[in-house]
């Protein structure tokens, strides 16, 4: 199969032969037309995205497969790996570093076809459901039982189960309910040769270690997940919310450690530099916004917010107009603004990371400082968020501008290219390389994919090694998602 648009990604692509591609149509609904298969060559990914508008591909597959059930899973699987063709799992491709992409070409699982929720055990909070459904249909489905998820990333209506457990996500309500790996009870995982893994869902469990977390994080490379049990909460019967100005970030990162470690839990409790707060909540870049909101059972919410409040006020804080906390939650998974920018041909990205309290100033100041000393760089800002007893997630977002002739008409041209994709690096090796050194770790919730596949061995040390070895066994010809961040797993 070739494409007419050209394809940006490096390395080799492998072909599906012939009898491959007559085994899948058999097997399932197989797609070889050129909008799936372009559609299927890019995520959210920055570069993917700037490459897309200039009517470029990262890297195409060459069929995409919808199994509708396990057993067809399994067949493909079994497929690809008796061809030792690449098999890339695709969810809802809202991954933001490319790791949905198949580097390596091959076949493309997508998981499409592949969703609902399959049971409710209300009285336990468990819920049965295919790794194919999306946020919204989740919830849905689940509410009339009286329960919630509550597992909310901003990318809530584009992402699915899978994707949640392959990136190991965070939702905006994680300090409550924990990242998506707390919220994992079990899985039903299908291997690269077809053998089919029942993990769980179990509440607790001493018998042995935990294998269905090998899975969760893991990007595709180690196993398909075809079903997960995710543990529910009675839907809240209270929320409220308050904000507070700071003085300073610093004393809003002390504010929000000392409510963790007297045990409060706010579903939503968020901190912003003074460069965000002026951009997002009306403030004048002399203060930061903390805001707080909590939904539960009405003693826990009074609870936290008075323990918050406290919190807050011994750092200095002032209360602030608590409508910006209804403004964020009518704003928060709107990202117009980032269609506009990159369509612009600017760069216009986020990087997070997780860092204990100890060092997480040091990792906000040190990675904005060095974004911002990159030429081109326009601005590098941070917010806090997902907390946890021993530290936090450090949000930045960086804008640059590669200075080109181009930009403004919202049709860039490939001339800009590559001052974009060098900006865009430059700004990454600051601010990755930064984190690193400031003791943060190589990711929160946006996982590894593609992009940040250079840093791993610096981040992961010999783990690596331990992963790739764990990868050999499961995946002896290395055929799902080859070509991102463990070591010699081409197919
Ligand atoms: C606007 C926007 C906002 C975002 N906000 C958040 C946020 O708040 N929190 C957050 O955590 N993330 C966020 N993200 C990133 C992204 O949405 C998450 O990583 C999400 O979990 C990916 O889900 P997906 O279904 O789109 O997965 P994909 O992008 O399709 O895949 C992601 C990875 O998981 C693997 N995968 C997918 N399905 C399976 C499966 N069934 N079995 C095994 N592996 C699988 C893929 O191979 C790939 O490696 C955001 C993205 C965007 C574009």
């Amino acid at each position: 199969v070739t494409s007419a648009r050209p394809e940006r990604l490096a390395g080799p692509s492998r072909e599906v032969p012939a009898a491959l591609l007559d085994a899948l149509r058999a097997a399932c609904t197989t797609h070889v037309d050129d909008a799936l298969l372009d559609a299927h060559s890019r995520d959210w990914w920055p570069l993917a995205l700037a490459w897309a508008h200039r009517g470029m591909t990262a890297r195409r597959p060459a069929a995409v497969a919808e199994p509708a059930s396990t057993e067809e899973v399994r067949a493909v699987a079994r497929l690809c790996h008796a061809h030792r063709v690449p098999l890339t799992v695709a969810g809802g491709r809202s991954g933001v570093l490319g790791a949905a992409i198949p580097a390596r070409g091959g076949v493309v699982l997508s998981t499409r076809a592949l969703r609902g929720v399959v049971g409710v055990d209300a009285e336990s909070g468990l819920v049965e459901v295919l790794a194919g459904t999306m946020g919204p249909e989740l919830e849905d489905a689940v509410a009339p039982h009286g329960l919630v998820v509550g597992h909310h990333p901003q990318s809530f209506s584009l992402s699915t189960v899978g994707g949640w457990i392959g990136a190991r996500g965070a939702g905006q309500y994680s300090t409550r309910v924990g990242t998506i790996a707390a919220l994992v009870a079990g899985l039903e995982v299908v291997l690269a040769d077809g053998t089919l893994l029942r993990l769980g869902p179990e509440p607790a469990s001493a018998a042995g270690p935990d294998l269905a977390s090998l899975f969760v994080g893991a990007e595709g490379t180690l196993g398909i997940v075809t079903r997960a049990w995710l543990r529910a909460r009675p839907l809240p019967a209270a929320r409220a919310g308050a904000a507070w100005r700071l003085p300073s970030l610093a004393a809003g990162i002390g504010a929000m450690r000392a409510a963790l470690r007297a045990g409060a839990t706010p579903a939503v409790l968020r901190l912003y530099d003074e460069r965000e707060t002026r951009r997002a909540h009306g403030g004048d870049g002399t203060w930061c916004a903390l805001l707080v909101h909590d939904e539960a059972a009405p003693e826990l919410v009074d609870a936290t917010l008075a323990v918050v409040a406290r919190c807050a006020r011994a750092e200095g804080a002032e209360s602030a107009d608590p409508r910006l906390v209804d403004a964020w939650f009518a704003h928060r998974d709107d990202v117009s603004g980032l269609h506009a920018l990159t369509a612009r041909g600017w760069v216009i990205d986020t990087l997070e990371v997780a860092a204990p309290w100890a060092r997480l100033a040091a990792v906000a100041d040190g990675v904005r400082t060095a974004i911002a000393a990159v030429p081109g760089a326009r601005s590098a800002t941070v917010h806090v968020s997902h907390s946890y007893v021993d530290g936090a997630c450090a949000y930045f977002t960086f804008v640059g501008d590669p200075g080109d002739g181009d930009r403004g008409h919202g049709d860039p041209g490939i001339g800009d290219l590559g001052a974009l994709e060098a900006l865009h690096g430059a700004m990454w090796e600051a601010g990755q390389g930064a984190a690193l050194r400031a003791g943060a770790t190589l990711s929160h919730h946006h996982g590894i994919g593609l992009h940040r596949a250079r840093w791993a061995p610096e981040a992961l040390g010999a783990s690596l090694g331990t992963l790739a070895a764990i990868k050999r066994t499961l995946d002896p010809h290395g055929i799902l998602n080859p070509g991102k961040w463990i070591p010699g797993d081409d197919a």
